[in-house]
């Protein structure tokens, strides 16, 4: 496991000293994405939508050849489109606006769980206040599972969408997207799904899960910032309108005819070094066998969690045979989390500490704030030895 180091100058130049908790927050990019997408920027820095000449449309086909890698990666070609969006915050954001805004009435529902993150509340928020529907979430029993079937049951409203992380941030609980899917399809609800913590640990296929909306961001899988992807399954898109207006997705300026393809949302210039460097990313994934480090992952999270579980000043937040998502949350009695970061801070571990952009899952825990550590394919046992001791040093 040791040779992935070396794929990532962070971890080379420091030779680990640091310890990188923080990869449910952003995993570092490895030096190939980075390499290409400099070598990107200094040869093919041209505007895709715009030039005939042959540069912009060698690199058109380098933009629409990322696309297909990571439709490909997702399992996604054949019943999905792909919109460029900066991340998974501003997909969901035109899911709220494009798709929802014009269908949803007074009274009507919007579903979610108790533990999402703000980026998949705070639209819904705001369209249930703007229209007078309802934001219902779906109780969560002590494992962290949701019961879809028992939520539909009790609720006769017109529920417009159900709106779930498949992979907590805070708990790193996995929800089973398969079952919720098919229950909402037979009652012909859409589903849109929040991938942002899933995909960096999971192999997903859109095509067997079957939701009408996938949302994730490439910078939690060791792709650069500013990209992500809305995914839409094909048979829904033609109920979308489109978003931001301006140049490139128009047909007839005079009679407002917009495109009716993905590019009714590509309104501007894309980020096309973004997308190149997404598509790199997934041929790191593919060349590196990103799943096959699933185990390691577990390893070393179930060590760090059976540890804190076992110390009774801690309280241990992710649920028992979670970690495999990486993600363990805790707190220590009695210590303010931030005071306990001021541990880590000193020996360079780096954790995140807060409410970590999700004050509904603070308020099913009933805590305010708590300490994250997330781990990922290129941390070993030394960072969690690491964590554990400089623990031992702050309880005794
Ligand atoms: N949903 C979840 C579950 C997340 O963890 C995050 C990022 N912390 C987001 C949505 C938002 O992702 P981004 O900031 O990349 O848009």
């Amino acid at each position: 496991m040791n040779r992935i180091i070396e794929d990532f100058s962070y971890l080379r130049k420091t030779n680990c000293k640091g310890v990188y908790l923080d990869n449910a927050a952003t995993t570092l990019c490895p030096d190939e994405v980075i390499d290409y997408m400099s070598e990107m920027q200094k040869y093919n820095f041209v505007n895709i939508n715009r030039g005939s000449y042959k540069l912009a449309e060698e690199t058109f086909e380098k933009y629409e050849l990322a696309k297909k890698k990571i439709l490909h990666f997702f399992g996604a070609e054949n019943d999905y489109l792909f919109i460029q969006t900066t991340g998974a915050t501003e997909a969901i954001n035109i899911v709220a606006r494009c798709f929802l805004e014009d269908n949803i009435k007074q009274g009507d529902v919007i579903l979610i769980s108790e533990c999402e993150h703000h980026s998949n509340y705070l639209p819904w928020r705001v369209i249930c206040e703007k229209k007078g529907a309802v934001l219902k979430k779906i109780p969560m029993d002590e494992n962290g599972n949701i019961d879809i079937e028992n939520a539909l049951c009790n609720d006769n409203s017109d529920i417009k969408l159900v709106s779930i992380t498949h992979v907590s941030n805070v708990l790193g609980k996995k929800q089973n997207v398969e079952s919720i899917v098919e229950i909402c399809k037979k009652n012909n609800i859409p589903v849109l799904i929040d991938g942002s913590q899933s995909v960096p640990h999971y192999k997903i296929n859109f095509t067997n899960i079957g939701m009408d909306f996938f949302v994730c961001s490439a910078h939690k899988m060791l792709g650069p910032f500013g990209v992500g992807g809305l995914f839409v399954k094909k048979s829904i898109f033609s109920t979308m309108k489109h978003n931001y207006v301006g140049g490139g997705m128009v047909l007839d300026v005079d009679k407002l005819l917009w495109k009716d393809g993905t590019e009714k949302y590509m309104a501007g210039t894309p980020n096309t070094v973004g997308m190149l460097g997404w598509g790199a990313t997934i041929d790191y994934l593919n060349k590196i066998n990103v799943f096959s480090y699933n185990e390691h992952i577990k390893k070393l999270a179930d060590l760090l969690y059976e540890y804190l579980k076992n110390k009774k000043e801690i309280n241990v937040y992710t649920q028992d045979k979670d970690t495999a998502s990486g993600i363990i949350s805790f707190n220590i009695n009695n210590i303010h989390p931030h005071d306990v970061n001021e541990f880590f801070r000193n020996e360079n571990i780096m954790v995140r500490v807060g409410n970590h952009c999700s004050i509904p899952t603070m308020r099913y825990l009933g805590i305010k704030s708590c300490i994250r550590a997330s781990i990922y394919i290129y941390n070993n046992e030394d960072d969690i030895k690491k964590i554990m001791n400089t623990i031992d040093k702050i309880i005794y």
